[in-house]
C-alpha cells in the first residue's frame, strides 16, 4: 500500500500533450451554486495555475458529492467529478463542476507544502481540484476513475503552460485528509498522466451521452472535501 501523504509528481515543461479533448458536460444544476462557493482567482487564470490536487470524495455518489457544493454551512467545491463504477456516468463522462477560471474551495488557505509551488498557501488560487467518488476506506477505485482522472490531468497539462504539481490533497493537508488514500494506484496513475497511455480511449473521447438517457445518481450523506474559505 502507498501512503497517499507522499502523493506527488511533477510535470516535465517537454512532453506536453497536445490538446486534449474532454467528456465533461455540467454537473446538472451547478451552476446555482457558484456564487457562494467559488472566489475570483487572485493569480492569472490561465499562466498562474502551478497545480492538480487530487482528491476522494468519501461518499458513495457524485449527488452527494454535489450536495456539499450547495450546502448554507462550509460548502466547498471542486472542478471536476468522476463517477464511481455503480453510477451510470461510469465509463462515458465527468461531470464539471466549477468554472475552471475562478478559484474552488477544494483546500485549506492553511494548508501548504515546501514541494508544491515554493511552499506558497491559498493553494485553491493556483490550482484546480478534481474529485473522484470513493468511500476510501476498503473501496477500490475502478480502472476507469483512475484514467479518466489522468486524462484530465492532461488536458490541464495541455492547457496551462505553468502547470508543474501534481499531488494529492493528503500531501497538502496530512493533519485532516487522506485523501485519495492508499487504495488510489498513484503509480498506474502518475504513469498515465506522464506517458498518455489513454489519450485515444473511446469512451473518454466519445462525445458525452445525453443527459436525458442518464438516470439520476443516488444520495450520499458524506464528502471529505471542506471546510474551506477563500
Ligand atoms: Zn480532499
Amino acid at each position: 500500500m502507498e501512503n497517499p501523504r507522499l502523493y506527488q509528481f511533477n510535470l516535465p515543461q517537454r512532453n506536453r500533450p497536445p490538446d486534449i479533448i474532454l467528456s465533461d458536460p455540467w454537473y446538472p444544476g451547478v451552476q446555482s451554486c457558484w456564487e457562494r462557493c467559488t472566489t475570483k482567482r487572485s493569480v492569472d487564470p490561465i499562466y498562474g495555475i502551478r497545480a492538480v490536487v487530487i482528491h476522494a470524495t468519501a461518499g458513495t455518489s457524485s449527488s452527494g458529492a454535489i450536495s456539499v457544493m450547495k450546502r448554507r454551512d462550509d460548502p466547498a467545491s471542486f472542478h471536476w467529478l468522476v463517477p464511481d463504477e455503480d453510477e451510470a456516468q461510469h465509463g462515458h463522462l465527468v461531470w464539471a463542476c466549477a468554472p475552471e477560471a475562478l478559484a474552488a474551495w477544494h483546500v485549506r488557505n492553511a494548508a501548504s507544502h515546501p514541494d508544491v509551488n515554493g511552499g506558497a498557501g491559498r493553494v485553491n488560487h493556483w490550482s484546480l481540484g478534481i474529485e473522484v467518488v470513493n468511500a476510501q476506506k476498503n473501496d477500490p477505485f475502478s480502472d476507469w476513475q483512475i484514467e479518466a482522472t489522468a486524462r484530465i490531468v492532461r488536458y490541464c497539462w495541455a492547457k496551462y503552460p505553468n502547470l508543474k504539481h501534481v499531488v494529492s490533497h493528503a500531501k497538502l493537508d496530512p493533519g485532516r485528509r487522506s485523501d485519495p488514500g492508499e487504495h488510489f494506484d498513484w503509480l498506474r496513475f502518475k504513469s498515465l498522466v506522464l506517458v498518455g497511455g489513454n489519450d485515444e480511449l473511446p469512451a473518454l473521447v466519445a462525445q458525452a451521452t445525453p443527459l436525458s438517457r442518464l438516470r439520476s445518481p443516488a444520495s450520499s450523506p458524506c464528502c471529505d472535501v471542506g471546510p474551506v474559505t477563500d
